[in-house]
């Protein structure tokens, strides 16, 4: 990843550190900003926007990505800032009485740690509790609003044949050990009616859209696996 002048000077505008135009000229103005980002994120402060400096600002990115995803944003997590995330801190500032300034400085940021969970428009919780019986749920907000986007998409009632697996669970039903049933980031979906080729041709654009991190058709099924992986 190799971002350009323009997204550096954005991803560090919306974190308050660079305040000149937007002009894709690097100049001191970026410079500076970059020694502060550089000094609080405990980085080398040469002020150079280099590969550990990028690094850093697409992780913080897409974790603000990913926190604005739990209030329901839909936003690709891919930690680039661009009209999508600006509208998105705009709207999320609006709605919680922030000043509406479209920065993540300190409160906008308290505000995003307070956490949620994300309420299905279509799913109830209990949908995703493990299958075994054992009352097992930690299914994360990324997915959970996943689902609901694919059920949707389609308007069909959705099932989730398996949302969170406890271990013992995952282990009777042949998943692999670090199965992202397991940490509640992953779903297996199949909707009546709709085939698993089309189901999948779905989920691999949410996949595509840096919301997701995998899917797969789940072979002799027209169910599909979809997981977000470590995004949040
Ligand atoms: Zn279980
Ligand atoms: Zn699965």
């Amino acid at each position: 990843m190799q971002m350009n002048i323009t997204q550096k000077q954005l991803n560090l505008k919306h974190l308050g550190y660079y305040k000149k135009k937007i002009d894709g000229i690097w100049g001191s103005g970026s410079i500076d900003a970059t020694r502060r980002f550089q000094r609080d994120y405990g980085l080398a402060q040469d002020g150079i926007f280099g590969a550990k400096t990028e690094a850093k600002s697409i992780e913080v990115w897409k974790d603000i990505q990913a926190k604005l995803n739990n209030y329901g944003y839909g936003l690709a997590v891919d930690g680039l800032v661009g009209t999508n995330t600006i509208n998105a801190i705009n709207d999320f500032q609006r709605k919680n009485g922030l000043v509406v300034d479209a920065m993540v400085g300190k409160n906008t940021m308290a505000k995003l740690n307070t956490s949620v969970s994300y309420k299905c428009k279509y799913f109830e919780d209990k949908e995703f509790t493990c299958k075994c019986g054992c009352g097992t749920n930690k299914q994360k907000n990324g997915i959970k609003k996943i689902a609901d986007d694919i059920r949707g998409h389609f308007g069909k009632p959705a099932y989730i044949n398996s949302g969170t697996r406890c271990s013992k669970h995952n282990k009777n039903v042949g998943g692999v050990s670090n199965s992202q049933h397991l940490y509640g980031n992953a779903i297996d979906i199949e909707i009546p009616g709709v085939i698993g080729k089309t189901l999948l041709a779905y989920c691999n654009s949410i996949v595509a859209s840096g919301r997701a991190r995998y899917t797969y058709l789940i072979s002799g099924s027209n169910a599909v696996h979809i997981d977000t992986g470590n995004l949040e």
